[in-house]
């Protein structure tokens, strides 16, 4: 029974996913020993202050299965750390729950509040697990583009973010500070999207993985904390990004009792429990972070890497949009002449050595074209590696337009 054939026995749901975008484009840069600035992971170590704490909670025999909702000090130390940020004292117990991964988080929320035939609201670009997420529950995506206004900023059409909603309405995913814009929703706009959620009466996954990566003084607004919004939103947060441990998975989704008990019944089928001494060197790090000024520092670490990738880009053809926050930049490629981003992606890739996600993965196949002259970079790299990119993508460029 084996090869094709075999594949009769696939379920539905499953039947028309492909391989993320992510892994078929890092494969790639591998293959052909490119400078990775496609898959965002740091390719600089961690914090020593994190590997000394799960090197204590490895060897204190912190081993065993955790708390299926989260260790009682993981939680105790997110409830105090963020209940300042949502305006109210979250109960460590009742209100947080940790995951395997923001990934987990957005797969359980769906599955907890999507039924077939529900409808979710997308923000085009968006990242590629909420389709995925909804499909696997039979909802379908209805999609509201983002585009680049004038001043190069990502702007929604409040009347067409309006005409999306319908009384089949369940779920919005929102996504601030947002993968692949950069773009941090302001205060007015995430007004609007709560006045929608309220009126329809429709849950929102918040996912705020990037929270701690906001720059130029701007202010990261947690959609939870408006008025009318913490009972019906989910807020998802990840370590992976914010001490450069993407392969630790370590995640929490932040709602109210009643939603986090609907989270939970999911959960504990799925991985039951999360890595029980990672939890614990996340909480000695978040405890540590304060002290430290670890976020101001990282805050500046990776504004400064966006400038630099931001002039690089500029200086090889490309017209960078300058993100708000996150550690990911869209640039328009036109100059480059390609008939797509996949093509130009591919061509990056192979040709010059600088491996790049094609945006086109973020958009519904109706709206794919909106990305045809638009690439990708991250820039959560070494200094070198983003000067060796800087200098393979300048020469590239020089020789494409002849100079
Ligand atoms: N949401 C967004 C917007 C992301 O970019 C990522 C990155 N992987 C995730 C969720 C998943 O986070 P995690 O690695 O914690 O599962
Ligand atoms: N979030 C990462 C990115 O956007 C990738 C995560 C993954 O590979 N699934 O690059």
């Amino acid at each position: 029974m084996a090869g094709e054939d075999a594949r009769r026995h696939w379920a539905e749901r499953i039947r028309g996913f492909g391989t993320t975008i992510f892994a078929e484009m890092t494969e790639l840069a591998v293959a052909h020993g490119a400078v990775n600035l496609g898959q965002g992971f740091p390719n600089f170590p961690c914090p020593d202050f994190l590997k000394e704490a799960a090197r204590k909670a490895i060897y204190g025999d912190q081993n065993q299965y955790a708390r299926s909702a989260g260790t009682p000090h993981l939680v105790k130390v997110l409830a105090r750390e963020l209940s300042q940020e949502f305006g109210r004292d979250l109960d460590p117990l009742s209100e947080i729950t940790v995951t395997t991964g923001a990934t987990e988080g957005l797969f359980i929320a769906a599955q907890a509040f999507l039924e077939p035939g529900d409808e979710a609201v997308l923000i085009e670009p968006f990242y590629d697990a909420y389709p995925a997420d909804s499909a696997l529950c039979g909802a379908t995506c209805v999609h509201v583009p983002l585009r680049p206004a004038e001043d190069g900023k990502w702007v929604f059409d409040p009347a067409e973010m309006e005409q999306a909603f319908s009384e089949k309405t369940k779920v919005v995913f929102l996504n601030s500070p947002q993968n692949p814009t950069g773009k941090v929703f302001s205060r007015p706009e995430l007004e609007q999207i709560a006045a929608l959620c309220i009126r329809h009466d429709v849950i929102v996954v918040s996912d705020e993985v990037y929270d701690r990566m906001v720059f130029d003084g701007l202010e990261h607004v947690r959609l939870a904390s408006l008025p009318g919004m913490w009972e019906r939103t989910v807020t998802l947060g990840s370590a992976g990004k914010t001490f450069s441990v993407t392969g630790w998975k370590i995640g929490w989704a932040v709602a109210s009792p009643t939603l986090s008990e609907a989270l939970r019944k999911v959960h504990q089928w799925v991985p039951y429990a999360v890595t029980t001494p990672l939890q614990e060197a996340v909480a000695c790090a978040l405890e540590e972070a304060g002290p430290r000024d670890y976020y101001a520092q990282l805050q500046e670490m990776y504004q400064t890497k966006r400038d630099f990738l931001v002039k690089a880009l500029k200086g090889s053809g490309f017209q960078p949009y300058v993100p708000e926050g996150t550690y990911f930049i869209l640039a328009d490629c036109s100059s480059w002449g390609f008939e797509n981003d996949v093509e130009l992606c591919r061509y990056l890739t192979v040709e010059v050595g600088v491996g790049a996600i094609p945006p086109s993965a973020f958009y519904s196949d109706g709206h794919k074209g909106l990305a045809s002259t638009l690439v990708r970079f991250c820039f959560c790299k070494t200094d070198e590696i983003l000067a060796q990119a800087a200098e393979k993508l300048e020469k590239a460029y020089r020789s494409r337009i002849g100079r």
